[in-house]
């Protein structure tokens, strides 16, 4: 028997995964990354689609020009920062991406998707203002229109389907998904086994007490809402894991889930249960 190439160098590939890192099966094969961009600004990057020339980015808070709660990358038009601030983040962000202009929707906690083409890319994009109107998922199939969704603790869903060329932007908060924008999110792409999946920073199950009409509400939609119950505290839902069994149970078979939770890390990412009044990052994902 053979073992190895025939000329008897690298008789085993090395291992792919660290074998020492933390065993949560998801965490171990996430391809995202942090990386430091241009101005200060840093993101979480997916390494691998990258090279494939899909970017998914999950913008974090350093960087920008905005100040007080908002500070710095406030990428979010409707939180209540000044909107040319807001603009000029959204400027530096694409810069250090590398990519036009995005576009933005304003949204509304509700299940409508909507595809955008060139004659989309970039509009109103300086204006302060969002180009789409009430939407929560955004699906691109062209090169040179980047979409994105703004998140303070919702989940930023981004869904890939590599042999298509299409990308969705999705803005998964509770109540969007007891509304259904998994689902219709989902219904945008020809078949769920071929989408990759990446789910960023979202508020984490430490920091998302609950009462039992949001439980309920998640479960009529989501099958069952990943609930952490333990001690006098009040239930608390897990956002990203209902998403991630919601996907699955629709037939997402790739997908990966950063750990990072938006309350637990002030200092790289905004929370509006962590903070109220506060600035929103970014998902951005790019057909390149
Ligand atoms: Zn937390």
């Amino acid at each position: 028997m053979m073992w190895g190439r025939r000329d008897g160098r690298g008789a085993l590939p090395p291992p792919e995964e660290d074998l020492s890192a933390p065993t949560n099966p998801v965490a171990s094969f996430s391809m995202l990354r942090p990386i430091a961009l241009e101005d200060g600004i840093s993101a979480l990057v997916d390494v691998s689609l990258r090279q494939r020339g899909v970017l998914v980015a999950f913008t974090e808070r350093g960087g920008g020009v905005s100040s007080g709660p908002f500070s710095a990358l406030n990428l979010g038009m409707r939180s209540g920062d000044d909107r040319a601030l807001v603009a000029e983040n959204r400027r530096r962000a694409c810069a250090a991406l590398g990519i036009p202009a995005f576009v933005a929707a304003h949204q509304f906690h509700g299940s409508v998707v909507r595809s955008v083409g060139p004659a989309d890319a970039g509009a109103r994009f300086d204006l302060g203002d969002d180009v789409v109107s009430g939407a929560d998922a955004l699906v691109a199939g062209a090169s040179g229109v980047p979409i994105a969704v703004t998140v303070a603790d919702c989940v930023p869903l981004a869904l890939v389907d590599m042999a298509a060329r299409r990308v969705a932007a999705v803005h998964a908060g509770w109540r969007g998904v007891a509304a259904g924008i998994l689902r219709s999110a989902l219904a945008a792409f020809e078949d769920p086994a071929r989408i990759e999946a990446l789910i960023g920073p979202a508020v984490g199950p430490d920091h998302y007490e609950v009462g039992p009409e949001v439980v309920e509400a998640v479960s009529a939609e989501a099958g069952r809402a990943c609930v952490v119950e333990d001690g006098p505290r009040k239930p608390r839902l897990d956002l990203p894991a209902t998403v991630e069994r919601m996907l699955r149970q629709l037939g997402v078979a790739h997908l990966q889930r950063s750990n990072l939770c938006t309350a637990c890390e002030p200092g790289r990412f905004y929370s509006y249960r962590g903070e109220g009044r506060t600035g929103r990052q970014a998902l951005i994902a790019a057909l390149l």
